[in-house]
């Protein structure tokens, strides 16, 4: 299995509903190890910028007033195949659609408010985690159960 990385980011709803702590503990679970971390509350700009690629869809503008509605947690996450586990273990779009145990079915609100971001390819986790870290702010340790 390939040792990937890939960002992750908790939602506004994820922070308002007090769910850092779960849903950070279901990734580690998962194998998926933070190698950094930071809240942030993203401007308009960053968030376009970080969507840019569905710019032309109707849910652009909501979306983008979505995710500057409040505080982030971004992260990079490590593990063996960590971009797919990690969609994994997110579960589908629409939290209606999400199979049972994942984090979406459990904890979002609605399609847009859908408490995590995961990205869905080794070339955009590359992209993603280098729009909000630094190389130097990767950390590196082992965990052992
Ligand atoms: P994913 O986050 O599962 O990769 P997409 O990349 O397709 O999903 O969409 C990015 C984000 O845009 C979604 O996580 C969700 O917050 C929002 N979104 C997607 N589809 C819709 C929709 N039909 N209506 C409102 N918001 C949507
Ligand atoms: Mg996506």
């Amino acid at each position: 299995m390939a040792l990937e990385r890939t960002l992750s980011i908790l939602k506004p709803d994820c922070l308002q509903s007090g769910a850092i702590g779960q849903v950070v503990a279901r990734l580690e679970a998962a194998g998926l190890k933070p190698v950094a971390m930071r809240m942030h509350q993203l401007t308009t700009s960053e968030a376009e910028g970080f969507y840019a690629v569905h710019r032309e869809r109707p849910f652009f503008r909501s979306l983008v007033s979505y995710m500057t509605s409040g505080p982030v947690v971004l992260m990079a996450l490590e593990g063996d195949n960590a971009v797919a586990k990690n969609r994994e273990v997110m579960g589908a779009t629409d939290p209606a659609k999400a199979a049972p145990g994942t984090i979406r079915r459990d904890f979002a609100k609605s399609i847009e408010a859908n408490t995590v971001h995961g990205s869905d390819s080794t070339d955009n986790a590359k992209i993603e985690i280098a729009y909000f870290f630094r190389a130097t702010e990767l950390v590196k340790y082992d965990v052992k159960r």
